[in-house]
């Protein structure tokens, strides 16, 4: 088998927390720095040899691991931007992640990195990498074995990805459905691009194709607008409430997340102020609160 070269990519979480009172095994978790991230996972592992990292802002100053709840987009433009840079020089990426936000993180990453030709996993874990019980181990070196496709004669799979418990899931698909169990993340709405189980299976069917043609140039995306907001519809909201959403100054686009197939309640009050909002240059994306299926506009 051929060697492959891979770059981790280590934001926090988890994953790479101890306690914050070393004495005191019950404190509370704080992500700290990557070096016991080192201390358990061979390198090279089956001959994928990988180089970790942190994360690093826009002057190139390191950035503190961060559970994930404190990341949002900037920190995808981070990410991205050092993906970008180590491109040509790997043959794979792995990003570890807090499990909190990990699906938004993967679905923005999806969008960020165009015609990707190489995989992306983002992976994190239930329990810390140190604890006897752990599943950082077996996330982080399944996440591992396919950014390192190539030692270990798995297809590509050139997108970004979750790899969490016995699954591959397509990052801009992916939901965290449990705090706590082992499969804390589901891709409902489409199934899974992978198993991982005593051998690792890809669904090659499922895969994003490259064009027989060849891959179009990648490249990735250096900016981001926040001025963005989602909100779910709810019985008993009142078109007040929805008015003062809408007319926020500083917002200009809305994921109004609607019941079924995208329905909303039948009250012209209601209807009046989406009108408006619209009439006032407001974008408003229509999308479901159910986990499978989709929209129907009309
Ligand atoms: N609070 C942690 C985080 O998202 C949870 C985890 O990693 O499982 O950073």
């Amino acid at each position: 088998a051929m060697a492959a070269k891979v770059l981790v990519i280590y934001t926090g979480g988890t994953i790479g927390a101890v306690p914050e009172d070393p004495a005191n095994p019950f404190s509370p978790l704080r992500p700290t720095d990557k070096e016991p991230l080192t201390r358990f996972i061979p390198n090279p592992l089956d001959g994928i040899f990988w180089h970790i990292t942190g994360l690093t802002d826009d002057e190139d100053k390191p950035v503190p691991p961060l559970d994930s709840s404190s990341v949002g987009p900037k920190h995808w433009l981070w990410m991205t931007r050092t993906i970008h840079q180590a491109y040509a020089d790997y043959d794979g990426f792995v990003v570890l992640h807090g499990t909190d936000t990990m699906a938004y993180t993967s679905s923005a990453l999806a969008f960020l990195l165009q015609n990707l030709t190489k995989p992306v996993v983002i992976t994190g874990s239930q329990l810390p990498i140190f604890k006897t019980r752990t599943d950082a181990i077996i996330n982080f070196t399944s996440a591992l074995s396919v950014a390192g496709y190539k030692a270990n004669g798995l297809p590509c799979v050139p997108e970004v990805l979750i790899a969490f418990a016995d699954r591959l899931l397509r990052g801009c698909r992916t939901t965290k459905v449990s705090t706590s169990r082992w499969q804390g993340f589901d891709s409902p709405n489409f199934p899974p691009l992978g198993r991982f189980g005593e051998h690792i299976v890809i669904n090659s069917d499922l895969i994003r194709r490259i064009p027989d043609t060849g891959p179009a140039a990648f490249y990735a995306h250096n900016r981001l607008d926040s001025r963005v907001m989602t909100f779910p519809l709810f019985p008993g909201m009142q078109p007040e409430q929805i008015r003062s959403v809408l007319s926020l100054e500083n917002v200009k686009g809305y994921v109004l997340r609607t019941f079924g197939s995208g329905n909303a309640p039948e009250d012209p009050g209601f209807l009046a102020v989406l009108a408006d909002a619209v009439k006032a240059g407001k974008t408003i994306i229509n999308v479901t609160q159910c986990f499978e299926g989709k929209v129907e506009m009309g």
